[in-house]
């Protein structure tokens, strides 16, 4: 088949077809993107009020010798579906703990990691046995790690997974709820979680000057934190107008363009040995 029959194809294609061509494409290409080594990490800076940085939320990029980049919200359900994501949670998992643990080697005061685990990454039954392996074999202090779960994970039977983050709690992991407030979770259900921090979802955020309700989630997801002795984090602070609301309410952490982008190891480097001004 000719590229020029090929391209004509799709032009007729409806964008549903379009898309189930594109993401079975992906689904495939997904498959080698490990053995080629096409994933690399990004950190994102977390400062606290004062503009320091605490920690970092190492985010996972897909560059493709096919498709280009692809962004993780692409790829990531998808490697979802098709089970692929349990090992490249594994290489995040990895990378990211030995690139950090490098890191606090050679800095006075050591950065907290934060990683994201997906759903099927952290139902996995060996899920609990790696992370142990991993954070031996990086020499990494398990204080100075959060793990970053979502609401969605709740769908599943709540009992194995309250099993699984009290293990993540006894290996002295930190607990993050990621994304709140735009799920299912009760009030109630966070009164019986192990958790240590809450992060307010970007829209929130997005929001946080023009919406009354916008303002109003941020002002009691804080106010919950407080109650429950949690970190509260905002993610997505792009301005300064954003920043000193959430300053104004008591807010612990702070992540977003406003301070840093994500950013490669040099970059972090870069970015520490910088005085940070809020
Ligand atoms: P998330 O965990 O909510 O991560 C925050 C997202 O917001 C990141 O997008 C980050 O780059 C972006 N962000 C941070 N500050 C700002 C800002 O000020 N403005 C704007 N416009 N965006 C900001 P990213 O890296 O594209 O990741 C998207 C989502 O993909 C993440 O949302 C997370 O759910 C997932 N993800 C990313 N990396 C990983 C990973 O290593 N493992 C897993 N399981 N999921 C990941
Ligand atoms: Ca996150
Ligand atoms: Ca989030
Ligand atoms: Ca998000």
């Amino acid at each position: 088949e000719s590229k020029k029959t090929r391209n004509t194809t799709i032009y007729f294609k409806d964008s549903i077809k379009e898309r189930v061509l594109y993401d079975s494409e992906l689904g495939q290409e997904l498959k080698y993107g490990l053995e080629r080594n096409e994933f690399y990490m990004l950190y994102q800076p977390k400062v606290n009020a004062q503009g320091v940085i605490k920690g970092v939320e190492a985010l996972v990029r897909w560059q493709n010798q096919a498709l280009g980049f692809v962004g993780p919200d692409k790829f990531i359900p998808i490697a979802e579906s098709t089970g692929d994501m349990v090992a490249i949670g594994d290489f995040v998992i990895d990378k990211s703990l030995a690139d950090i643990a490098a890191f606090n080697c050679h800095s006075d005061t050591p950065l907290v990691l934060s990683v994201n685990i997906s759903v099927k990454q952290f139902l996995h039954p060996d899920f609990i046995e790696k992370l142990t392996h991993s954070l031996q074999s990086a020499n990494f202090e398990p204080c100075n790690l959060i793990i970053e779960i979502t609401e969605t994970l709740f769908i599943e039977d709540i009992f194995g997974i309250n099993e699984t983050l009290a293990q993540v709690k006894r290996l002295g992991v930190q607990i993050s709820l990621d994304d709140f407030g735009t799920g299912y979770s009760s009030l109630n259900l966070l009164t019986k979680l192990p958790i240590d921090e809450l992060k307010i979802d970007k829209s929130f955020v997005d929001d946080i000057l023009v919406d009354a309700n916008a303002k109003s989630m941020a002002e009691g997801i804080i106010a919950i934190g407080k109650k429950l002795d949690l970190i509260v984090v905002a993610e997505g602070v792009e301005t300064i107008g954003q920043l000193s609301e959430l300053v104004d309410m008591g807010c612990d952490i702070y992540q977003g363009y406003y301070f840093a982008k994500p950013l490669s190891v040099d970059d972090l480097e870069a970015f520490c040995g910088d005085k940070i001004t809020t």
